[in-house]
C-alpha cells in the first residue's frame, strides 16, 4: 500500500500547482459560463474587462494583447467582433494621431461592468481564509507572478516589486514593513499592488 504522507513524491510545490490547475479550471469554466450569457467569448470579455479597468489610456491592440497575455492576431480578432457588436470603437488615438486606439462604447461601459464580475464568484472562498492567511496567500502570489514576468511567461505588469518607488522590508514593523518613496508611506504585504497607476519600473540603476 502507498503510503498517502510521503512526500517525498508528491511535494508541497507540486501539490500547490496542483491546486492553482484546479482554481484555472473552475475560472475558465467560470468564464464561458458568464461569456455565454453575454453573447461573447472569454477573450471578448477579458479585453471589455481590461479597457474598463484602463480607462484612462488610449489602449493600442499591442497593449490589450499583452494585457490579455494572447497573441495580437487573436487579439485583433476578438476586437474585430466587438467592434461589430457595438461594443468598442476604433479611433485615433489623442497623444499620437497616426495610431488606433481601442475604446469602449457605452453599450461596451455596461457589458464591461458585468464581465469584470466573472471572477468573483471565488471571494467567497478566499474569504474563508482568516485575514493574516489572506495576506500570506496575496504575498505568495505576487512572489509567483513576478518570476513569471522575470522567466518572460506573463507580461510584465506595474506591481509593487519591480517599482523605482518600492523600498521593501525596511521596517521592523511586521504589520508595514515596506515603503512606498513616492507617497511616502510604509504599508504591509496586504497592501501590495499588482497594477499601480503610479508605477515606474525600476532600472539597474535605481
Ligand atoms: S508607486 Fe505604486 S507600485 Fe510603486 S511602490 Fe508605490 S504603490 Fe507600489
Amino acid at each position: 500500500m502507498n503510503n498517502p504522507f510521503d512526500t517525498m513524491n508528491d511535494p508541497i510545490a507540486q501539490r500547490t500547482i496542483a491546486g492553482l490547475s484546479k482554481i484555472c479550471t473552475a475560472l475558465r469554466s467560470q468564464a464561458w459560463v458568464g461569456a455565454e450569457s453575454q453573447g461573447l467569448t472569454p477573450t471578448q470579455g477579458q479585453i471589455l474587462a481590461l479597457l474598463q479597468a484602463t480607462p484612462d489610456k488610449d489602449m493600442r491592440l499591442s497593449a490589450i494583447a499583452a494585457g490579455i497575455a494572447t497573441t495580437p492576431a487573436t487579439a485583433s480578432e476578438a476586437v474585430s467582433s466587438l467592434v461589430k457588436k457595438g461594443l468598442v470603437s476604433r479611433e485615433r488615438a489623442t497623444d499620437d494621431r497616426r495610431a488606433i486606439a481601442i475604446r469602449l462604447t457605452p453599450e461596451g461601459h455596461q457589458q464591461a461592468a458585468k464581465a469584470a464580475d466573472w471572477p468573483d464568484f471565488l471571494l467567497d472562498a478566499v474569504e474563508t481564509l482568516p485575514s493574516e492567511e489572506q495576506t500570506i496567500f496575496f504575498k505568495g502570489l505576487t512572489t509567483i507572478i513576478h518570476q513569471l514576468q522575470e522567466d518572460q511567461k506573463i507580461p510584465v505588469s506595474r506591481m509593487c516589486v519591480t517599482c523605482h518607488y518600492f523600498n521593501p522590508n525596511v521596517y521592523d514593523d511586521r504589520d508595514r514593513p515596506h515603503h512606498c518613496n513616492l507617497v511616502d508611506a510604509p504599508f504591509g504585504d496586504g497592501d501590495l499592488r499588482l497594477d499601480c497607476p503610479e508605477h515606474v519600473t525600476k532600472t539597474v540603476d535605481s
